[in-house]
């Protein structure tokens, strides 16, 4: 299209917006209405429907995505030189929480091509004090859980999947979160579905299970959380737990959201391949590439890559000029290992991951989220088009 023929949006296009409909302001207005906001029936009806759409034993709710990565860290007990391995691309609550618990970040590269974590390297990582692995499913596409799960097969190594951006997902025919393994999912406003904030942890372990909501509400005993109404007072306090429980007006959003998600997915996906065409002859701006093995996208973010050899511009000059046309990107994520904490702590040197710090200085996330119009994503590949043409070599 002739830059002539441009013509700048009027209203900024945000990269991404909640879906929220009557049913959630309705059940919302019913918490408030009824006297009972704090965790409740909601609730559980909430943990109920992830139980009964993943086929798992257990769905503990928590108050964030990052308070479900703490509680499933924190439940295995690591010492000072315990090590957990995660990807440099990823949210800082990855690996914040593997400090918070007292023991050491290990960052694996990534792909290059899907910046999923990369199984050979995070293998090449394994050392005799490794007790986690933390793989995270980037924009929304399975990391290869086979060979993640050879790796932590003998039972030494816990295997906690970060499916923040994974609800609806599946790897090799089975939706994230239905394997019964550690998985820990959030409800950010960004994500596939939002409780305002929020965060599940679905799995098959009871016992487990168990430890995570006593570490999600004050090390209370069950016994005393489960007895309201018999009129009995006492409890007892088995360990010094966090405050992370999920709210019944959270729950009122989520559990709305869960019974859309499929459709809202679907039109995640419609987007996502439209781009995928409107972008095919545009060589600067490059999609991120699809896994070889069998999986399902669940399209969190659409997520490219810049060729900022191609346009003479950084990622984040070219981000701002599509701002000044109206048009909104995220950046998911600049390689942790390089942030001022972990470079401090562990003295990691640019270099240490090339994947990564390629991918942290080229990457950057269009808008996608189910209520954009078709309108709206002309709209971006247009602005893309222009600020490409703008400052071309
Ligand atoms: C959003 C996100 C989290 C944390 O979830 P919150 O609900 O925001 O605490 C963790 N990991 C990744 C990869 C995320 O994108």
């Amino acid at each position: 299209m002739a830059a002539t023929e441009y013509r700048r949006r009027e209203r900024f296009l945000p990269f991404s917006r909640p879906t929220l409909g009557e049913e959630e302001k309705t059940e919302v207005l019913d918490s408030l209405n009824s006297g009972w906001i704090t965790t409740g029936p909601k609730v559980v009806r909430f943990e109920e429907m992830f139980k009964e759409r993943l086929g798992v034993n257990s769905a503990v709710s928590v108050n964030s995505g990052t308070a479900g990565l703490h509680v499933a860290v924190a439940a295995l007990e690591l010492g000072p030189e315990d090590e957990v391995i995660v990807p440099s691309i990823t949210w800082a609550a990855t690996s914040n929480v593997v400090e918070l618990c007292g023991a050491r970040t290990v960052f694996a590269d990534v792909d290059p091509d899907t910046i999923c974590m990369d199984p050979d390297d995070t293998a090449a990582r394994i050392t005799g004090r490794t007790r986690a692995i933390i793989p995270v499913h980037y924009a929304g596409q399975p990391a290869d859980l086979g060979r993640f799960r050879s790796m932590t097969a003998g039972g030494n190594i816990a295997l906690i999947q970060d499916a923040a951006h994974a609800l609806g997902a599946s790897y090799d025919g089975r939706e994230i979160g239905s394997s019964g393994e550690t998985c820990v999912f959030s409800f950010h406003p960004t994500k596939n579905i939002t409780a305002g904030e929020g965060g599940m942890v679905t799995l098959n372990n009871e016992d487990i299970a168990e430890r995570l909501r006593l570490l999600r509400f004050h090390g209370v005993s069950r016994e005393a959380r489960n007895r309201s109404g018999t009129g009995a007072l006492a409890y007892d306090v088995i360990l010094p737990g966090w405050k992370y429980n999920m709210l019944d007006i959270q729950a009122a959003l989520g559990i709305h959201q869960l019974k859309k998600l499929d459709s809202m997915n679907a039109r995640r996906r419609e987007l996502a391949e439209r781009y995928d065409l409107l972008l095919a002859d545009v060589p600067e701006i490059t999609p991120l590439g699809r896994v070889k093995y069998p999986a399902t996208h669940s399209w969190h973010i659409y997520v490219v890559k810049l060729s900022t050899e191609a346009v003479g511009l950084d990622r984040d000059a070219f981000a701002s000029a599509l701002a000044e046309e109206n048009i909104g990107t995220g950046l998911h994520f600049p390689p942790l290992h390089l942030s001022s904490y972990y470079r401090r702590k562990y003295g990691y040197e640019p270099g240490s991951l090339p994947n990564a710090e390629d991918a942290g200085k080229r990457i950057f996330s269009l808008p996608l989220f189910p209520l954009m119009t078709e309108e709206d994503q002309d709209d971006v590949v247009m602005a893309l088009r222009k600020v490409i043409a703008d400052n071309h070599r």
